[in-house]
């Protein structure tokens, strides 16, 4: 049992915290891939995808006209595993479209919702800081195995407030959080991003999930599941 004083709020990471690293990559990934050429023929002409497609064809020097083209392009960019704007966006309403229509609902394990509603029920504030946009991880949480846990959560962070690795950002979410980082505990299964948060002040927590890639060596608490986390305000 990891035990965690004078606490007001927890951040949490997604991949490889609340979820498997596995339901991204093998479920999420090969969907937008699969689902992308109908997707694309199917919506083109909604105003944000339209937007979207011009930004390929801009991005790839094809006719704005040529869809075949930017369907080629995109999946070209999807096998190079090229993170291109413009195909996050697209991966972003595909996903969407699937958490929806209920083809798959997001992975998390078992001792997270209880954990968290537990956490919410002491007064704790409950974050989100996950480098999947905040649209994505807010689908993320409401299409969940274990139900709707979006209401859980009071805000969301993702790289716009800067990288995971990056002491900044973790200042500028206790700013906007408007808690002291020694009264916030960030919880991720990543050793640079926990030594960052720690450097900005934040109390760590590495998980520890089946799955995960070695921690390597590091000096960090460590938890094998959020029921293992205490929490004390
Ligand atoms: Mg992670």
């Amino acid at each position: 049992m990891q035990e965690f004083r004078n606490l007001q709020a927890i951040v949490t990471d997604i991949e490889g915290t609340t979820s498997s690293i596995s339901f991204v990559h093998d479920v999420l990934f090969p969907y937008a891939a699969d689902k992308l050429p109908e997707f694309v023929r199917e919506h083109c002409d909604r105003p944000d995808v339209k937007e979207v497609l011009a930004e390929v064809a801009r991005e790839s020097g094809l006719p704005e006209s040529d869809r075949d083209g930017q369907i080629t392009q995109l999946l070209q960019w999807i096998r190079d595993d090229k993170k291109v704007t413009p195909l996050k966006a697209l991966q972003g309403f595909i996903w969407e479209a699937g958490y929806r229509s209920g083809d798959y609902r997001a992975y998390v394990y078992s001792d997270v919702a209880p954990q968290l509603q537990a956490w919410k029920n002491a007064g704790l504030g409950l974050y989100v800081y996950s480098s999947g946009s905040v649209l994505a991880q807010k689908l993320f949480f409401e299409f969940s195995e274990a139900g709707n846990l979006l209401p859980l959560f009071e805000g969301h962070f993702d790289t716009t407030i800067g990288g995971k690795r990056e002491c900044e950002s973790y200042r500028r979410i206790s700013e906007e959080i408007g808690v002291a980082a020694g009264q916030l505990l960030f919880l991720s299964d990543v050793v640079a991003e926990l030594a960052a948060a720690r450097e900005a002040g934040f109390q760590t927590c590495l998980l520890l999930r089946p799955g995960n890639a070695a921690a390597g060596e590091h000096d960090f608490p460590v938890s094998r599941s959020f029921a293992d986390i205490r929490c004390l305000s």
